[in-house]
């Protein structure tokens, strides 16, 4: 088994691959770029493993179209069609279709397929010499999984990346409390090495560097309320400030949507806990 590191370093929009060589060939993501890809493809690959369904991760599938495709089942519906995959990031909405075309510009025409073998949490993958537990981590999307590996305490953790911007769960689909919840099992379940999708592998600090990357949420919910306490405002207005994206980037109508949908899950968990007050559309700090 080996890391497959993704066109710079893995960072969005690429993401690392990890290589599984027993007696079933495979790869767990299908994002890293065409050209680190195709040698794999060309040596012969068994199974492609899908931690999630976003395009990322995904975006090269079209190359493995002779393997099996295995993801977890709350994500299998956005992998298999378009109109599943429509569904979890709402394009289907009226006025939100044009989102789809803006983010096949940035990211490529995702290439869905069906999906063969659908897995579940504390499944094991069995691959011969190498088997991998499946750790169902939903929050980023309701499927996302990680896999670990117990002979070495490696975790594949996808896009519990440890990152300096934060956990994203920009999808309609996504949830903050679960994600929460996600983040923490990682750290129960205290692995030597976290290999991210998305940048380098971690072996030192594992514990302190999660528990910042969750801390992020609560800066965020904490930046949410400061702007409203000097000023009530409505969604609209909190987009594009600053909370979460310092700069919204391009295509800024996609990110735009992702933003809104991140600060609306805030919105709510804070009018949840009493801290947040809406009325005709505008939130005020309690
Ligand atoms: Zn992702």
């Amino acid at each position: 088994m080996y890391l497959l590191t993704g066109e710079n370093f893995g960072n969005f929009p690429y993401a690392n691959s990890l290589v599984i060589e027993g007696s079933k060939r495979a790869v767990v993501d299908a994002g890293a770029g065409v050209g680190r890809l195709k040698p794999l493809v060309e040596r012969g690959i068994d199974v492609l493993i899908f931690t999630h369904f976003h395009p990322d991760h995904g975006r090269e599938a079209y190359l493995f179209q002779d393997a099996q495709w295995w993801a977890h089942e709350a994500d299998a519906p956005a992998i298999s069609n378009v109109d599943g995959y429509k569904r979890f990031r709402h394009y289907h909405k009226p006025g939100k279709e044009y989102l789809l075309h803006l983010e096949q510009s940035r990211l490529g025409v995702y290439p869905y397929g069906p999906v063969a073998v659908q897995f579940r949490d504390g499944d094991w993958l069995d691959f011969g010499s190498i088997r991998l537990q499946v750790i169902h981590t939903p929050g980023h999307t309701p499927g996302h999984c990680c896999l670990y590996e117990p002979e070495t305490e490696i975790l594949f953790s996808a896009d519990i990346d440890a990152s300096s911007f934060g956990p994203w769960y920009g999808d309609p689909v996504g949830d903050i409390d679960d994600f929460i919840a996600s983040i923490q099992r990682v750290i129960d379940l205290n692995p030597k090495m976290l290999v991210p999708s998305h940048g380098l592998p971690i072996t030192e600090g594992i514990r302190q560097k999660l528990e910042d990357y969750c801390s992020i949420i609560f800066q965020r919910e904490e930046k949410i309320l400061q702007f409203l306490r000097k000023k009530p405002g409505s969604l609209e207005t909190l987009v594009g400030s600053g909370l979460i994206y310092r700069k919204i980037p391009e295509p800024e109508d996609l990110f735009r949507h992702f933003e809104a949908t991140i600060l609306e899950k805030h919105l709510r968990r804070l009018q949840s806990r009493g801290k947040v007050t809406v009325a005709n559309g505008i939130y005020a700090a309690c």
